[in-house]
C-alpha cells in the first residue's frame, strides 16, 4: 500500500494547521497575527473553549515561572500580547505592580491566556479533534492531510503545508489503579470537577498518591477546604523536596540554553537531566512546603493529626468496594505492606511525555527516528524526513531530550514560536526551489499563502534580537 494519500487538488490548502490549542500553539498563533498573517492558518482544539489545565485551577495556586515568560515578551517585549499589556487592558497594572511579585496566580494567568486566545479567535476551530495525519504527494510539493472530527461528530480533512503538533501530555495513571478509575479514584488533572461533587460531605477520608507540586497543592487544598477530613499522603521519597529555582539553576530554562542542549552529546544531556531533575520534577515550591509543615505543627499543638505524610511508600493496589477505596501500600524500606480504607484517592502521579505518535501512524518509514526509536527533531522542532520534502511537521512540548528541561513548560513558548515560523517561512535566508523544509515551488501555492510569507518576512526582519 502506498504511504501517500491520493492527490486531490481540490482539497482546501492551509499554510499551517496547529493541532491542539494550549499555550504552545497559542503563542504561535499570536506571532502569526502580529506579523500580519490573516489567512491560511487554522488551529484545531478538542476542548469547547480555551482552557489551561482546568482540573488543577486551585484557588491561590501561583505560577512556577515569572510572568515575563509569557506568550510574547521574550520574543517581542513590545508585543500587544504581553502579560503586562493584558494587565493594562484589564485595568490592573498599577495594583499588580503593588503586589511586588513575578508570580501571578494560575487563575490570573489563565485569564491572561483566555484574553490572548480571544485575540486570535478567527484562527481557531474548537470542539475539533485531529484524528490523524497523512502524507500527500503532489510531485514537487508534498502536503500533509489533516483528518479531524468536528463538533457535529463527522470526520473531514484538509491539506496543509505545515503542521504544528502541540497536544500536551497525557495524565499518567499507574497500572495498579487503572481498573478503579471513577468518582472515588481519579487523576489530579480531574481534581476540580471531582472534588466539586463532594461539597457538603464534610468528614471524608482522602488519600493522595505522589510527591510533586500537584500533590502538595491538592494536600493544601483538601486540608483547608475540608477541615473535618483526614488526609493520608503517600510519597516515595523520604521527604518532600524543594523545587530548585535558584538563579544559576534557572539558567537551564533560558532561550540560549536550548542551543547548548541541542548541540551537546546525549551523554551530557542525560547528565544534566539527572542532576537538575529537582528544578522541575517531583519537587514542591519551598514556600508551600513551609506552609504545610506549619499546618502540621499547629495541629500537633492542638493534639490533632489530620494530615499524615507516609514517606518511602509505594501504591500496590487501589480497589473500590461499597463506595470506599481499599489501598494497599508497600513500605519501600522494609518491604511490608499495609492496607487502609479511604473515601477518595487522588493520583497526583504526573503525565506521560508524549501525546502525538498515534496521529503519525501513516508516516512509518517516512519520518526519521533517533537511536531510541523516538522521532528525530531538528533545532527548529521539525521532525526530520527520510526523503526531501517541502512539508513540515513540528512537534512542540515533547522534546526535553533534545531541547532541554524547559521544553514542556512555558519557559520558551514565545521564542519557540519564532523558531518554528522562521523555518516555515524560511525568513532567515532566501528559499531555494526544492530545498528540504522550505516552502518551495512558489507557483504551487495559493496567492493567500504568499501574502503570509511576505508578511512574516517583514515581521522577522523587524523582530528585536
Ligand atoms: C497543573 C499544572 C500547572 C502547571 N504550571 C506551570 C507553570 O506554572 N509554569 C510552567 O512553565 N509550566 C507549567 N505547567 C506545564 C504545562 O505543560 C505548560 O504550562 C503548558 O500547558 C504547555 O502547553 P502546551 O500547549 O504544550 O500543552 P497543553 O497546555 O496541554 O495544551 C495541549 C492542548 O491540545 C489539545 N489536544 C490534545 N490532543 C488533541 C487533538 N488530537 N486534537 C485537538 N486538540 C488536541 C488539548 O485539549 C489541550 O488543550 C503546568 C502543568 C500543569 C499540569
Amino acid at each position: 500500500m502506498s504511504l501517500l494519500a491520493d492527490t486531490d487538488m481540490t482539497a482546501p490548502l492551509m499554510s499551517l494547521v496547529g493541532v491542539g490549542f494550549g499555550p504552545a500553539n497559542l503563542s504561535l498563533a499570536l506571532a502569526l497575527k502580529e506579523s500580519g498573517v490573516d489567512r491560511g492558518v487554522m488551529f484545531m482544539e478538542m476542548r469547547n473553549k480555551f482552557a489551561w489545565h482546568p482540573g488543577m485551577m486551585l484557588p491561590k495556586a501561583t505560577m512556577q515561572i515569572s510572568y515575563l515568560k509569557d506568550l510574547a515578551t521574550p520574543r517581542n517585549p513590545c508585543s500587544f500580547f504581553t502579560f503586562t499589556n493584558y494587565l493594562k487592558q484589564r485595568g490592573r497594572l498599577d495594583r499588580f505592580i503593588n503586589l511586588q511579585t513575578f508570580y501571578p496566580t494560575r487563575l490570573e494567568f489563565n485569564d491572561y491566556l483566555e484574553w490572548a486566545a480571544a485575540q486570535v479567535d478567527d484562527f481557531v476551530l474548537y470542539r475539533t479533534e485531529v484524528v490523524g495525519l497523512e502524507p500527500v504527494d503532489l510531485g514537487t510539493q508534498r502536503r500533509i492531510r489533516v483528518h479531524y472530527r468536528g463538533a457535529d461528530g463527522s470526520t473531514r480533512w484538509l491539506d496543509a503545508l505545515n503542521v504544528s503538533v502541540a497536544t500536551g501530555h497525557r495524565p499518567y495513571v499507574p497500572s495498579v489503579a487503572k481498573a478503579s478509575l471513577g468518582s472515588s479514584v481519579f487523576h489530579a488533572s480531574e481534581f476540580v470537577d471531582r472534588i466539586g461533587q463532594l461539597e457538603g460531605r464534610p468528614a471524608l477520608r482522602f488519600a493522595i498518591i505522589g510527591g510533586g507540586q500537584s500533590a502538595a497543592e491538592i494536600a493544601n487544598c483538601l486540608y483547608h477546604c475540608f477541615p473535618q477530613s483526614e488526609i493520608s499522603w503517600y510519597i516515595k521519597q523520604f521527604a518532600l523536596q524543594p523545587m530548585d529555582d535558584t538563579p544559576f539553576v534557572n539558567e537551564l530554562f533560558s532561550e540560549w540554553m536550548i542551543d547548548h542542549w541541542f548541540h551537546s552529546p546525549s551523554r551530557h544531556r542525560r547528565e544534566l537531566l539527572g542532576s537538575y531533575r529537582q528544578a522541575n520534577y517531583a519537587a514542591v515550591d519551598a514556600e508551600l512546603i513551609d506552609d504545610l509543615y506549619r499546618g502540621l505543627y499547629d495541629d500537633s499543638v492542638c493534639g490533632r493529626s489530620r494530615l499524615r505524610i507516609h514517606n518511602l511508600s509505594e501504591l500496590v493496589s487501589a480497589a473500590v468496594h461499597d463506595n470506599c477505596v481499599r489501598l494497599v501500600v508497600k513500605d519501600l524500606v522494609e518491604g511490608s505492606v499495609t492496607t487502609s480504607t479511604v473515601d477518595v484517592a487522588v493520583l497526583a502521579t504526573g503525565y506521560t511525555k508524549e501525546n502525538y505518535s498515534h496521529l503519525l501512524r501513516n508516516f512509518d518509514g517516512y519520518l526519521e527516528r533517533d537511536d531510541h526509536g523516538r522521532y528525530a527533531v531538528d533545532r527548529h522542532y521539525r521532525i526530520r524526513t527520510a526523503s526531501a520534502s517541502s512539508a513540515n511537521i513540528f512537534v512542540l512540548g515533547c522534546n526535553e531530550d533534545t531541547h532541554g528541561i524547559g521544553d514542556s513548560l512555558l519557559s520558551n513558548v514565545a521564542t519557540r514560536a519564532d523558531d518554528v515560523l522562521r523555518r516555515v517561512f524560511a525568513a532567515d535566508r532566501p528559499a531555494r526551489d526544492g530545498e528540504d523544509g522550505l516552502i518551495a515551488s512558489e507557483d504551487a501555492l495559493e496567492p493567500a499563502l504568499e501574502v503570509n510569507r511576505a508578511a512574516f518576512s517583514s515581521y522577522a526582519a523587524a523582530r528585536p534580537r
